[in-house]
């Protein structure tokens, strides 16, 4: 046996000695969540690098009741929820249970390894992320509260707390930085190519939001599981997507959006108040339709980037460049792009290439939520 297994007692002092990593940053750190796991919050807090939340495994192997295993080389077998992977040293990635191996960086913080917290994505958990309520959260099947009960029920207790003697001035947050966050969407889908997408978000490590079609949705149930799984944004597209059919009346309108909702819940159990319509929402979304769906709690989406993805197809160089003239035009006035994209296999294409220069542009990738003034072509803020 190739393999030289460590008790996992000693695995602390494996941690110490048996990898070399170089401490991150400081700088490059946002601030600390405490995570909440499944109806609790933890002692457990998660720091921010680069966009990702950083837990120390061994307290998050702890709380889940996960056995971890050191091999030979710094590797670390994971077994835990509902699978198993291996973690390679530092940049070195993950080899999930089916042999892909997925992006992934640990580093030591005061002695301990820190992971990516989508660890637990990966055995099955969920997350959930809400920055302005400071919910960071791993839930599993025994979660009882919704996240608003969560957020709600401790919402004391997650805030921050004011650093007490700060040795350097406070900087603003990054991910707010106006004009720099990105809001990826991708309409039409799920589709038989959306698993090749998520492993290209995943890969570049951004958030995208998916506005699903109700019919989509029951084609490929297994992609919408994992949108949601793998925490992106859920977000509906109406059931039919025929303009003679979704515009035919408001009531017919509402009637494809909460079509499209209970689908979304029957397959993750969630549901969503986020909705883009057919073709976008001028000129056929009009005052009489909004009132009707928009007074049942749904926000409008529209877009500020059109990547005409659907028209170029395999044009990549069409598309990355139509995309990136209007994300510099909006850099100016400091708008933050909604990049309107499509779940469709000519797009994963061109995706590669744009994340990695909109990624070394210094932009960072968000989800859209409910609590945002929506981006519409009636500026219509409900
Ligand atoms: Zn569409």
């Amino acid at each position: 046996m190739r393999i030289k297994k460590f008790m996992l007692l000693f695995m602390s002092l494996f941690l110490l000695t048996g990898l070399v990593q170089s401490p991150v940053n400081a700088e490059a750190k946002g601030a600390a969540l405490k995570l909440g796991i499944n109806d609790k919050v933890s002692a457990i807090e998660a720091v921010s690098v680069k966009d990702t939340y950083y837990v120390p495994l061994r307290s998050l192997a702890d709380e889940l009741k996960w056995t971890l295993t050191g091999l030979a080389d710094g590797k670390i077998h994971i077994a835990g929820g509902t699978g198993s992977l291996t973690l390679l040293n530092k940049d070195g990635g993950a080899v999930l249970k089916d042999g892909q191996t997925v992006p992934m960086s640990t580093f030591l913080q005061d002695g301990k390894l820190m992971a990516p917290l989508k660890v637990s994505a990966y055995l099955g958990y969920s997350i959930s992320y809400a920055g302005d309520k400071y919910l960071l959260r791993v839930k599993d099947g025994s979660a009882k509260l919704s996240d608003a009960e969560f957020t709600g029920k401790y919402a004391a207790e997650l805030k921050p707390k004011a650093p007490v003697a700060p040795a350097t001035p406070a900087k603003p947050a990054e991910p707010g930085k106006p004009g720099r966050t990105v809001y990826l969407t991708f309409d039409d889908g799920p589709s038989a190519t959306t698993g090749e997408l998520l492993d290209i978000l995943s890969k570049y490590d951004v958030q995208a939001t998916f506005f699903m079609l109700g019919n989509n949705m029951n084609q490929h149930p297994a992609q919408v599981k994992r949108i949601a799984k793998e925490g992106y944004g859920l977000a509906l597209h109406g059931v039919t997507h025929r303009k003679e059919k979704f515009y035919a009346s408001p009531a017919a309108a509402l009637g494809e959006m909460s079509g499209a909702n209970a689908t979304l819940k029957k397959l993750t159990g969630a549901s969503t108040t986020l909705i883009r319509t057919p073709y976008g929402s001028k000129p056929y979304f009009t005052k009489s339709f909004r009132d009707k769906v928009l007074s049942q709690g749904y926000h409008l989406w529209d877009w500020n980037v059109d990547s005409y993805d659907w028209k170029y197809k395999e044009n990549s160089d069409r598309i990355y460049n139509t995309v990136l003239d209007q994300v510099n035009k909006l850099k100016a006035s400091k708008t933050n792009p909604v990049i309107l994209m499509h779940d469709q296999k000519a797009t994963l294409k061109v995706l590669p290439r744009l994340l990695e220069k909109l990624k070394k542009d210094g932009y960072t990738f968000e989800l859209i939520t409910k609590d945002m003034e929506p981006v519409n072509f009636w500026k219509d803020k409900r």
